[in-house]
């Protein structure tokens, strides 16, 4: 399919005329073509989303209009459900009823956000008598939103859906990698009739759209969602034009294990964690801490449990689908080469490659103990299905390893006793806490979001609302 962009109500081409060719990651077979976007065509985008922010046409729509419209965004979003989760898991390679999920979760951001549209409210400040004072939550105007390629879906609809329901106009950049479910969206937007400009999708490479999109001086506010190295890139460039930014970034997320806990709940989310999307999630579990009195017998239920999962083409619905690019593979495979030498790899590390996964990157769950806390493996990012293992004697030094890295996104604590519970999710340096279960099924209402390397700002529920908003205080005096 040769898809073409959403702009100012338009489907379009690239002004160049420059395609990018769109793979499945299971096979590498070609699905399509996208507009290699660049600056002209991001100006394009951002000018009619400014035109339309400034029209009297938006300006006329009352809150709850504005949510009806998110609203029947929901139901079209559940409606095409089935052709939304075969264009994700064609475009990412990931499970088939993992695609469902997100197709529910785009759905159920629109519905939350939804239902906020006419509930951004202002407060009255008591100052004086003679002075009646208030604030109002004005929306910012226009917002740009760049996301990464994991969960193009799910990610573009959270922070799209809250943005539009504050009354703001959008410009979205999905990874040229996984394009499609963005530029879906847009259709739904087309057929149901929004007012031109007020949502566009411009698609392209990072260094040529992201970046052009990122030093707009006509944005208001950047919602950026990616890696560490192009968070900064991004602030920098909006730093240029004083543009706030939410950053969502990566992670290092530690589920603690204590031998209290219910060991067999334990297990099961530990590997799901960090296996969803092939452990390609912000949010994966990817480091087990676990108390040294049950570290053997753990680590040898999550091999049994690992050596279990099935791999396939997602469209097979498999546990584990591909890795999406063979760059990505081979990354992930030098830390397992570190592995190699300087740790112990219980299972896994090896390319998968029966049946159909013959010309995709398919890799084997793979388990590492013995692993250095303060080494590459135990600190940096793999964004694979590898975890690694770290024992630990003491609260205390569960946690000291759970902080000691640069990230602060995501932290599981498993255990029975609600007290220590309480003490660590006290000092745990991460923007959500997960007790006795961890992610939550993706939890829209949860403010998400990173402590440290991990990024600031929250997405997700009513506090996401505060990036796409600017207070204004008005002073009345009267006699
Ligand atoms: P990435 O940083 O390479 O790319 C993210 C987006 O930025 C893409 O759309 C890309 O085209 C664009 N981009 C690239 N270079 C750019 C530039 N110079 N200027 C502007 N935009 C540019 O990340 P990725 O590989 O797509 O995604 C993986 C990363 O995203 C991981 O680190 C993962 O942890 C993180 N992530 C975080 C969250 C979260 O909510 N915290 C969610 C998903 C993924």
């Amino acid at each position: 399919m040769d898809w073409k962009m959403f702009i100012d109500g338009d489907w379009l081409e690239a002004e160049s005329k420059e395609t990018i060719l769109v793979y499945n990651p299971a096979d590498y077979s070609q699905t399509g073509t996208i507009p290699r976007g660049r600056g002209v065509d991001v100006d394009k985008a951002v000018l009619a989303a400014k035109r339309a922010f400034y029209s009297s046409a938006w300006r006329a729509v009352k809150p709850h209009e504005r949510g009806w419209l998110l609203y029947d965004m929901a139901k079209k979003i559940r409606e095409q459900k089935d052709e939304l989760a075969m264009w994700e898991t064609l475009d990412v390679g990931k499970p088939l009823k993992q695609s469902y999920a997100d197709v529910e979760a785009a759905a159920r951001y629109f519905e939350f956000y939804a239902g906020m549209a006419d509930k951004i409210l202002g407060e009255t400040i008591p100052v004086e008598p003679g002075l009646v004072d208030f604030t109002v939550r004005e929306p910012v105007g226009v917002t740009a939103h760049i996301i990464p390629w994991n969960y193009p879906l799910q990610i573009g609809a959270r922070s799209c859906a809250a943005s539009i329901a504050a009354g703001n106009t959008v410009v979205l950049k999905p990874a040229e990698d996984t394009p499609v479910t963005a530029l879906m969206l847009a259709q739904f937007f087309d057929e149901l009739g929004v007012e031109k400009g007020v949502v566009n999708v411009v698609t392209g490479y990072g260094h040529e759209a992201g970046a052009a999109l990122s030093g707009h001086k006509d944005i208001n506010h950047l919602t950026f969602t990616g890696s560490v190295e192009v968070g900064k890139m991004v602030m920098k460039a909006a730093a240029e034009n004083i543009v706030p930014v939410t950053l969502e970034l990566g992670g290092k997320s530690p589920n603690i294990v204590f031998a209290d806990c219910d060991l067999e709940q334990a297990v099961e989310w530990v590997v799901r964690s960090i296996t969803q999307n092939a452990g390609q999630t912000c949010s994966a579990g990817s480091r087990l801490l676990v108390e040294a009195s049950i570290h053997d017998a753990f680590v040898e239920r999550v091999k049994n449990k690992f050596e279990e999962l099935t791999i396939a083409p997602g469209a097979q619905d498999p546990d584990i689908g591909p890795i999406l690019t063979e760059k990505q593979f081979n990354r992930i495979i030098s830390f397992i080469d570190i592995a190699r030498n300087d740790a112990m790899v219980v299972t896994g590390g090896e390319r998968y490659t029966s049946g159909e996964c013959m010309n995709g990157f398919f890799l084997k769950p793979t388990l590492i103990t013995n692993v250095d806390p303060t080494s590459r493996l135990a600190q940096e990012e793999i964004f694979g299905p590898v975890l690694t293992v770290f024992p630990f004697e003491t609260e205390e030094e569960a946690l000291e390893l759970a902080n000691g890295t640069e990230y602060g996104l995501v932290t599981g604590i498993w255990t029975q006793n609600i007290s220590r519970a309480h003490r660590l999710a006290d000092q745990i340096q991460s923007g959500q806490v997960f007790i006795n279960n961890y992610g939550a099924g993706g939890g829209i209402q949860m403010p998400f979001g990173g402590y440290k390397q991990s990024g600031f700002g929250r997405e997700k529920g009513i506090e996401a609302l505060r990036n796409y908003t600017q207070l204004k205080n008005i002073a009345i005096k009267f006699q």
